[in-house]
C-alpha cells in the first residue's frame, strides 16, 4: 500500500491511516507502507488486522486525496478521501436512532471510512457498501470520542 501525493499531503494521509489504524507506519523512499506496528489499543485490533491485509496484499493499494467531496470509491486498488473531510459534519445517533444532530469529520474517521470500503478486497470480495464502512468508521469514533459520537447509517 503506497500513499500518493506531495511531501505535505503523504504527511497528512500517512498521519490519518496511522490514527485510522491505531497504528505507526513505516513508509519507503516511494511512499509504501513497510512496517505496521500497533500502538496498543485493542479496540482497533480488527481493524488493524484489516489494514494489515491491504499492505500485504499482492495487490498494490494507493491511498490519496481527492476534491471530490463524494470520494467515490471507483476502483477497488485505489483508496481516495476528500481533501477537506475534516471540513465536513455527519449526523450522529441519539438513543438509537438519527437524531438529527452533526458533529464535525475528522481525517482519521474519513480515513477508516474509506479503506473499510476497501478492507474486503484482499479477500478477493466485492468492496463493502455504506453501511459497513460507518460501522468500522464507528470504531474510531466510538475510542477518540465516545459512543455519543457515532455515526448513523441515514
Ligand atoms: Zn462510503
Amino acid at each position: 500500500m503506497c500513499f500518493e501525493g506531495t511531501r505535505a499531503e503523504v504527511r497528512r494521509l500517512k498521519d490519518a491511516a496511522q490514527n485510522a489504524a491505531n497504528a505507526d507506519l513505516s513508509l519507503d523512499k516511494q511512499n509504501c507502507v513497510t512496517d505496521v506496528r500497533s500502538r496498543g489499543d485493542k479496540r482497533f485490533d480488527e481493524v488493524r488486522g484489516q489494514f494489515q491485509s491491504l499492505v500485504d496484499s499482492k495487490d498494490r493499494f494507493t491511498v490519496a486525496f481527492t476534491r471530490d467531496a463524494e470520494a467515490t470509491q471507483d476502483d477497488p486498488l485505489r483508496v481516495v478521501v476528500y481533501e477537506r473531510a475534516n471540513a465536513t459534519d455527519y449526523p450522529i445517533m441519539y438513543q438509537g436512532r438519527c437524531g438529527g444532530a452533526r458533529v464535525n469529520q475528522t481525517f482519521p474517521g474519513q480515513m477508516l471510512h474509506e479503506l473499510a470500503h476497501h478492507f474486503p478486497v484482499p479477500l478477493g470480495q466485492p468492496m463493502a457498501g455504506e453501511a459497513a464502512a460507518i460501522r468500522t468508521e464507528n470504531v474510531y469514533h466510538r475510542a477518540t470520542r465516545g459512543a455519543g459520537f457515532e455515526r448513523c447509517a441515514h
